[in-house]
């Protein structure tokens, strides 16, 4: 009987690059961003900068969580409490954290077979609401030429969140340059891991300016280099609040090297997601989501269908999996286990309304990692426990 050995949790380490530079900002002492020198203006400025230019945007703001990133974009967006914010009903948690602690109301709209927000749903819901924060939930990027188009038809302000499409595009252009503003998380389950961090893009010179502050600049704004002048910054510190949410030195210089492996990484992963994504196609029960074309995702979790299953069996064939070293989750599971929580698991909503395209499809929805520290014979050998199990199973 095949066994899986490998962990589902394992990253890989950082590059010697990154390592040296978080140990030259331990020595030098100076951790806080703020913290600079008239020679040396801060890894989490340098960082802003880079990814700005990697992102094609022309600000940045790095932050202490994506999930706080989502948060302070949509304040500087202008949303107030009791704003309705329309918001993907597939996606995980932080970021019906983020609306909700922005005193907002999430909208919530259902989901297309293919994984991505709903398009017809959206547009029926766009006249009552403001904001629409797109989750690229699972690096599935929907129609974004609909989309936007949607959004300027309601005024309905884009927020993305792209916390799984970081290197990812749609028709060519950079996932996150879409939006009035989006945000990334760099927490360790993501394409760049610091442990915990957030970084916020957008092209939009007041909105960064509100960020700033709300990320708590203690009028330093002098020190940020993809950020407008200081004078403008300045303009609105007296009127917007400090959030305390900054990213730390230590933190920007662990991600400023790793930021030079990102593509070659997005490569290695679609690598991965080839061979099991192929592997799955080839056995009989198992469906996956249809990709459009246009889209170049980045393929660090694979997810796919049980359609022919009961929530028994499919828990059944879960745990058989995991007895054999294979780690699926499931997002059918009458209460939430790790991320995957359902819509109808945040009960601090108090959403009443049933999605049901969302529903079903969640019934026989499993999700699966992908950890760069698995080589693709590790790919295989996965393709071929389910295949065993499955088969075992039916
Ligand atoms: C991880 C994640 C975020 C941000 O999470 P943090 O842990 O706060 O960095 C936002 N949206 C989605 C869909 C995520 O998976």
């Amino acid at each position: 009987m095949k066994v899986f050995e490998k962990s589902f949790l394992q990253q890989e380490p950082l590059p010697a690059a990154a390592i040296h530079a978080v140990t030259e900002v331990m020595q030098s002492g100076r951790l806080h961003r703020y913290d600079t020198t008239p020679e040396h203006p801060g890894e989490v400025a340098l960082l802003e900068q880079a990814f700005a230019a990697y992102q094609g945007s022309r600000y940045c703001l790095a932050c202490a969580s994506g999930g706080y990133a989502l948060y302070i974009a949509m304040l500087a967006t202008g949303v107030k409490p009791g704003h309705r914010v329309l918001c993907n009903a597939f996606t995980l948690a932080p970021v019906p954290g983020a609306i909700h602690n922005c005193g907002a109301i999430p909208l919530l709209v259902d989901t297309c077979p293919d994984l991505t927000i709903d398009l017809d749903d959206l547009e029926q819901k766009a006249s009552q609401a403001e904001y629409l924060m797109l989750s690229h939930m699972r690096g599935h990027i929907g129609d974004m030429d609909r989309i936007t188009a949607i959004c300027r038809q309601h005024k309905v302000i884009l927020i993305e969140d792209c916390a799984h499409t970081l290197g990812a595009r749609w028709d060519g252009r950079r996932s996150g340059s879409f939006g009035e503003v989006s945000c990334f998380s760099t927490q360790t389950y993501k394409h760049l891991n610091s442990g915990e961090g957030g970084l916020l893009v957008t092209d939009d010179p007041e909105l960064i300016a509100r960020a700033i502050v709300l990320s708590g600049s203690y009028m330093l704004f002098d020190r940020h280099l993809a950020a407008p002048d200081a004078a403008d910054i300045a303009a609105l510190a007296k009127t917007t609040p400090n959030y305390s949410g900054r990213m730390d030195n230590m933190r920007a210089a662990s991600l400023l090297g790793q930021l030079p492996c990102l593509d070659e990484n997005c490569q290695r992963w679609n690598e991965r997601y080839g061979v099991l994504s192929e592997g799955l196609a080839r056995i009989d029960g198992i469906t996956q989501p249809v990709r459009d074309p246009r889209e170049h995702f980045v393929g660090s979790s694979i997810q796919f269908f049980l359609p022919d299953f009961n929530q028994a069996e499919i828990i059944a064939f879960v745990d058989a999996c995991a007895d054999r070293g294979v780690q699926l989750k499931y997002f059918g599971r009458d209460e939430p286990q790790g991320y995957t929580s359902r819509y109808d698991s945040w009960g601090y909503l108090g959403q009443a309304e049933q999605l049901t395209q969302t529903n079903h499809l969640l019934e026989q929805l499993i999700d699966m990692r992908v950890p760069l520290t698995f080589d693709l014979d590790d790919c295989q050998l996965i393709v071929d426990i389910i295949a065993e199990v499955l088969g075992e199973y039916v």
